[in-house]
């Protein structure tokens, strides 16, 4: 089954990818930790998004298209999508990839969390890494944090209409417990899979 987690930063998206890949035996395909392996390796692509993802904003449609068509090639079933699509264009590009495979989506998990939630969680997140001297990332300040919630409004929550009315979108609540949660999601995608 390939499914996507849908969020504001800080809902607990990378959290929840990680459990369903224990749970189901599905790949995770995160865009963001694609983008942050390419910074780490200095090649050029790292390079042009540095500053992009720095200040908070979305690297370009082609890029993150690029990255994912990429592991797709590569084959297989049963893909967790963390963070990608982020735009209407992104969710094109997802399905034809998709149908080229012959394969489609089967859910599309909405976590919905609030705002001051958002914010407590990633400066917890950036303090909690700096107290035990773990790197923080660039984009983890309350500027940044400003731009990625305005991005997510402006460009990704649109996704929420267009899923639910392709009759794919399911919602939990973000902001229980990991394990509540993880048990929700559970729940919505059933024995389906
Ligand atoms: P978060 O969900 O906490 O914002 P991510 O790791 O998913 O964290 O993304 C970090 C940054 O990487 C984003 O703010 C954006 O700059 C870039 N990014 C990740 N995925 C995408 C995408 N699908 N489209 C455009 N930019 C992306």
């Amino acid at each position: 089954m390939n499914i996507i987690l849908l969020g504001p930063p800080g809902a607990g998206k990378g959290t929840q990818a990680g459990l369903l890949t224990q749970s189901r035996g599905l790949v995770q395909l995160s865009t963001g930790d694609m983008l942050r392996e390419a910074q780490a390796s200095g090649s050029a692509m790292g390079k042009i998004v540095a500053d992009v993802m720095a200040k908070g904003q979305l690297v370009t449609d082609e890029i993150v298209i690029g990255l994912i068509r990429e592991k797709l090639e590569q084959g297989g079933t049963g893909f967790i999508f963390d963070g990608f699509p982020r735009t209407l264009a992104q969710a094109d590009a997802l399905e034809a990839l998709l149908a080229e495979m012959g394969q489609g989506l089967d859910a599309v998990i909405e976590l919905r969390v609030n705002d001051e939630v958002l914010v407590g969680r990633i400066v917890g997140r950036a303090e909690e890494a700096r107290a035990v001297g773990q790197p923080v990332r660039a984009d983890d300040n309350a500027e940044s944090l400003k731009t990625r919630l305005m991005a997510y409004y402006k460009q990704t929550s649109p996704l929420i209409g267009y899923y639910h009315a392709k009759g794919l979108l399911k919602g939990v609540d973000g902001l229980n417990e990991i394990d509540t949660v993880a048990t929700d999601i559970a729940a919505l995608l059933g024995a389906a899979g």
